[in-house]
């Protein structure tokens, strides 16, 4: 679940981070109130994506007056394909020096990562391309966290202030604290600043939370309605299924991930566009199978539909059956290629027979036969 900047702050000042005491603010009216409390304030749209400065999303404003023009300006705007709502203000830092500090779920070495670099802001991404080393990367053992030396090494090597180690190491400890405390895959402040009053503050906060570990954090649950960039996504989470849109025009759906990914593989190996990923998982009822469906046919792009159903415990007949009253029940815009195999395929295929579902053999032959359909 990603968050947005004002509520990655919150969790950071749960945690004791220095976070600008901002407000946020859906209308211009509110952003200049806000501005009239705190004075010179810095507006920032409050969107997924990186790079909002780049894009126009952060900007200084020195009287309520002009808080207002930049947050209409802010809001309705388009960064990157998503639209503001709400903007963020804070007091406007008089910004000194700019670190980047971000803790990232690395893989490969199945380990938290501290992230250091003095080059901090917003070219950090060139940074990472073109200078890697200016960015200092170490491990961090479970067993242990993130421990003092550490921290000291990594900030001496990333050429962090000398002067500020101390509120700077407390910052990091404190980054590690509230990656650890709210199931964090990231947690990342680019800019880390230093102001010229000599403030260590946190000017901006990317914070992803792991969907996997939400049961344990119901107080985050509030966040979940604005963690959504499109309404599929939102659709998709309340149903239970697990969908990605992938932009193409054959609609896939199937049992099991690994099933689902190896369709999309092949569909596009054919030369056709998946539109989505959909996974039913075990569950094969009508309902299921009608849910599925819907989703995916309500992507106006989807032209075809390949399913694709391997029986284990799932019997395809049972899948049949639900296909069948989902065919009742809902009005199928779009050619559908069925693939079924193993268990009880034999009686799933001949319920199908004489349908809408058009039965095809082979994975390649699904791929091959949806491209054919749409063609006509
Ligand atoms: P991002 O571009 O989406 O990462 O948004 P940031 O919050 O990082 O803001 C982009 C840049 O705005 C920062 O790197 C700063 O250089 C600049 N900036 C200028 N004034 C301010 C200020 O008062 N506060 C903050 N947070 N950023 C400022
Ligand atoms: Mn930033």
């Amino acid at each position: 679940m990603k968050l947005h900047e004002y509520q990655g702050k919150e969790l950071f000042r749960s945690v004791g981070l220095p976070v600008p005491n901002g407000e946020v603010a859906t209308t211009p009216d509110q952003a200049a109130a806000i501005a009239g409390r705190l004075g010179r304030v810095v507006i920032k749209a409050q969107v997924h994506v990186g790079g909002r400065g780049k894009a126009g999303g952060v900007k200084v404003a020195a009287t309520p007056e002009e808080a207002r023009q930049v947050a209409g300006r802010i809001l309705g705007m388009d960064i990157k394909g998503l639209t503001v709502h709400k903007v963020l203000v804070e007091p406007a830092l008089d910004i000194q020096t700019e670190y980047y500090a971000g803790i990232v779920n690395d893989r490969a070495s199945k380990r938290f990562i501290l992230m250091l670099s003095s080059m901090g802001g917003v070219d950090i991404e060139d940074v990472a391309h073109t200078n890697p080393e200016a960015i200092i990367r170490l491990p961090i053992d479970p067993a242990y966290g993130l421990l003092d030396f550490v921290v000291y090494q990594a900030m001496r090597e990333a050429g962090f202030s000398e002067a500020k180690s101390r509120e700077l190491g407390r910052v990091l400890k404190g980054l590690y604290e509230a990656l650890t405390r709210y199931d964090c895959l990231l947690a990342e402040i680019n800019p880390l600043v230093i102001t010229g009053d000599g403030r260590v503050v946190v000017a901006d906060a990317k914070v992803d939370i792991d969907d996997n570990a939400l049961f344990r954090h119901r107080d985050l649950l509030p966040y979940r309605e604005e963690s959504f960039d499109n309404e599929m996504d939102r659709q998709a989470t309340e149903q239970g299924l697990t969908y990605v849109h992938l932009g193409g025009d054959i609609g896939v759906i199937g049992n099991g991930a690994g099933l689902v990914m190896n369709t999309l593989d092949v569909v596009t190996a054919s030369g056709g566009k998946p539109a989505n990923f959909l996974d039913i998982g075990g569950g094969a009822q009508a309902d299921q199978v009608v849910k599925a469906m819907t989703m995916v046919l309500s992507d106006a792009a989807v032209k075809g539909l390949i399913f694709n159903i391997f029986g284990g415990i799932t019997r395809c007949d049972e899948v049949a059956r639900g296909m069948l009253q989902a065919a009742e029940r809902m009005e199928i815009r779009v050619p559908v290629v069925v693939r079924l195999a193993g268990t009880q395929e034999e009686a799933g295929s001949e319920l199908l027979q004489g349908s809408r579902y058009v039965p095809v053999a082979s994975v390649q032959e699904a791929a091959s036969k949806i491209q054919e359909l749409i063609a006509v």
